[in-house]
């Protein structure tokens, strides 16, 4: 609190991050990273950038990404926007299409940045809650409203939804439609075609997650040429060079190494399979998941012990003190190795 403060700063209620502990080594299984290297080639591709041309402002336009990305899609770069994060990209969405007269729609579980950039712009929010079993039902979207936002796989449940549901959502919109897809590359089924056929759809990703890039902050968002245009006069507005030189070039070989894309998304989506199989041994329920992290809960034992418990012996999940999940954990799929400290930690947790 200070004198010098705005009124909007003093209202702000800031996003907290996942724990990012320095003092020890934690099996590490609470931000959702990979735990897989990027790609070979989008290293390579750093290590023989000519660091001179670093005292060169980078591409503002990023063009070579957004050629790479829309060569991948079939979609022209004027399709693709791209940003410092997928959290960058978010914002300027809510600044370019949800302040509106109208009320935002998401779900009550979602992604919990969204009610922060809801109160940076001062943009009116309603939350819909989602099925009892953390399932969302699309019908529940057809109100009035200036705008929606799912992340899909949804945060932190980590349960798909089919495109079918979104396809009847945009339908159905008349306002910006944007499908946060995070997550999307470990199980799901991408809208992005769907772009083609509503201009009202903004489909958004991020290379922190399958392409194993945290560090780096690269995120985009795909869609109809008049909505990335209105992103770029956001952009434009605030930073003209919001991707650096090192990030365009890593980011562009890692989209050209497709199979080890696809390969380090299998194995995660392999050793998902294991996990929940032998958490459910456990005695945990561990929700459908389409996402490189689960969300359970135990028969008997509370989760924010648990999560307490866990990090006293070195393996750090995510644990939500809030309305009906406070009772789960959120577990960032890991290596073989880094789950199978996870289980037999639980193990004799609880037996
Ligand atoms: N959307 C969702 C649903 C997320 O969980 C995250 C990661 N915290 C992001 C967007 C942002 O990711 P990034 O800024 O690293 O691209």
């Amino acid at each position: 609190m200070s004198q010098y403060w705005t009124d909007i700063v003093n209202k702000l209620d800031p996003y907290i991050p996942g724990e990012q502990p320095q003092d020890q080594q934690y099996v590490k299984l609470n931000t959702n990273e990979n735990p897989y290297p990027p790609s070979a080639k989008a290293i390579q591709a750093i290590d023989s950038y000519k660091k001179d041309k670093l005292k060169l402002y980078p591409d503002p336009e990023s063009t070579l990404l957004r050629e790479a990305l829309a060569f991948r899609f079939n979609l022209q770069k004027e399709n693709i926007f791209v940003g410092n994060g997928s959290d960058e990209v978010l914002a300027h969405s809510f600044q370019a299409f949800f302040k509106q007269q109208k009320n935002l729609l998401f779900p009550d579980l979602s992604y919990s940045f969204y009610p922060v950039y809801c109160g940076l712009y001062e943009i009116e929010s309603t939350t819909i809650p989602l099925n009892e079993n953390f399932t969302i039902n699309s019908a529940d979207y057809n109100i009035d409203n200036g705008g929606i936002i799912i992340p899909n796989p949804n945060a932190p449940t980590s349960i798909l939804m089919p495109l079918s549901d979104i396809e009847k959502i945009c339908r159905e919109s008349s306002s910006v439609v944007i499908i946060d897809e995070a997550y999307i590359d470990f199980g799901g089924e991408t809208a992005i075609p769907l772009t083609k056929k509503y201009d009202n759809l903004l489909v958004i990703q991020t290379f922190s997650k399958s392409r194993s890039m945290a560090g780096l902050r690269l995120g985009y968002a795909v869609g109809h040429a008049a909505l990335i245009d209105g992103l770029n006069r956001i952009k434009n507005s605030f930073n003209s060079y919001p991707v650096d030189s090192l990030a365009q070039v890593a980011a562009v070989a890692s989209i050209k190494d497709e199979p080890y894309f696809q390969q380090s998304c299998q194995k995660i989506i392999q050793t998902r399979k294991k996990a929940t199989e032998d958490l459910q041994k456990l005695g945990f329920t561990v929700l459908p998941s389409a996402a490189n992290f689960i969300f359970v809960t135990h028969q008997t034992r509370g989760a924010q012990q648990l999560y307490a418990e866990l990090k006293q012996a070195g393996v750090l999940v995510r644990y939500f003190n809030k309305p009906r999940i406070d009772n789960y954990l959120r577990i960032t799929i890991g290596t073989d190795e880094e789950m199978q400290t996870l289980i037999s930690t639980l193990h004799g947790l609880l037996t």
